[in-house]
């Protein structure tokens, strides 16, 4: 409504407005549209830009007013606002022309937004449990058909509880958040990293042979162990984190997804009880035996 206005004030300031009444359009009425549309979208982004600042105290560019794409949405419209006045000025029906670009311009770009929003875990910024399930399973068949291959991880957080506990729950927030970070960094492009719930992580690893298996848990168990996560005010960091991994690949270590992760979960069990900080594989998940880990 701002925006609005401002645009509207713009026009009665510089008295470019009330000129686009006739055709053929003048110049200045030209420049009446071209004005009002971008004082609209200069004022829409101040007023966003001070918001996100008032907020989240970010102060980059790009965190305040957003990449391209964020925009193009409104300058689109904006494009179609402009082609609509000169419609309303030539013959009002043609203003019907606009709405099937609109609608269809409105509802890719928003589904999009929409579908990145809820495939993804807040906290985290991974998949979350739904979303990573749907492209578990589509690997999956794509794996069965094409005779391939493709491994799960169970990813769990050793002794996470004593985070919370020593540092508070927003601390235990941020640690979570780098742990997902370093999985993700660790892990292949096309390697799908899932928040399972709490303090555990599942990767879903397409295409993978049995001892690339053991070789990338060994690397993000590996790089967890090197985390010094700085926390607070008070230069606290912390360090010693470890995960537990469980492994199992199909099709040796289960055929549906639910028993892949059943195994994965087995295993990480094993992981567990075996003294955290180390990598365990179910049945038929790695071809060698798996060296204990070492920090
Ligand atoms: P273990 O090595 O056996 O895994 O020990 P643990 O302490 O990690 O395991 P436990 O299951 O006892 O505790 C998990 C903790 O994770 C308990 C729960 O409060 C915490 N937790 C789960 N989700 C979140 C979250 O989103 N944020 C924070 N800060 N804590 C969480
Ligand atoms: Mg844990
Ligand atoms: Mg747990």
């Amino acid at each position: 409504m701002l925006s609005c206005w401002a645009a509207a004030l713009a026009l009665d300031i510089t008295g470019l407005g009330g000129l686009a009444d006739t055709p053929p359009l003048s110049y200045r009425a030209t420049a009446a549209i071209l004005v009002a549309a971008l004082v609209f979208e200069l004022v829409n982004l101040l007023g966003v830009a001070t918001s996100i600042f008032l907020h989240t105290q970010q102060r980059s560019f790009t965190d305040l007013v957003g990449t391209w794409d964020d925009n193009a949405l409104e300058l689109v419209t904006l494009c179609l606002g402009g082609l609509t006045a000169t419609a309303l000025v030539y013959q009002p029906l043609l203003v019907l022309l606009i709405y099937p670009p609109l609608l269809l311009l409105h509802r890719h770009v928003l589904i999009k937004q929409l579908e990145a929003a809820v495939s993804t875990d807040e906290k985290t910024g991974l998949f979350n449990n739904t979303s990573w399930h749907h492209i578990a399973n589509r690997e999956l068949d794509r794996a069965k058909r094409t005779s391939g291959s493709l491994a799960i991880f169970m990813i769990d957080i050793d002794h996470f509880k004593k985070i919370n506990d020593t540092h508070g729950h927003l601390v235990g927030d941020a640690v979570l958040k780098v742990v997902a970070t370093t999985i993700n960094h660790n892990v292949r492009d096309y390697d799908s990293v899932g928040r399972f719930g709490g303090e555990e992580f599942v990767v879903l690893l397409p295409d993978i042979g049995g001892q690339d298996v053991n070789e990338v848990a060994e690397r993000v168990r590996h790089a967890v162990t090197q985390l010094a996560i700085p926390v607070g005010d008070d230069s606290t960091t912390i360090e010693g984190l470890s995960v537990s991994v469980g492994t199992a690949v199909y099709p040796f270590s289960g055929t549906a997804l639910d028993n892949l992760i059943h195994a994965a979960d087995t295993a990480l069990l094993h992981a567990k009880r075996a003294g955290r900080n180390r990598v365990t594989h179910a049945n038929g998940a790695a071809p060698k035996a798996t060296p204990l880990a070492h920090r």
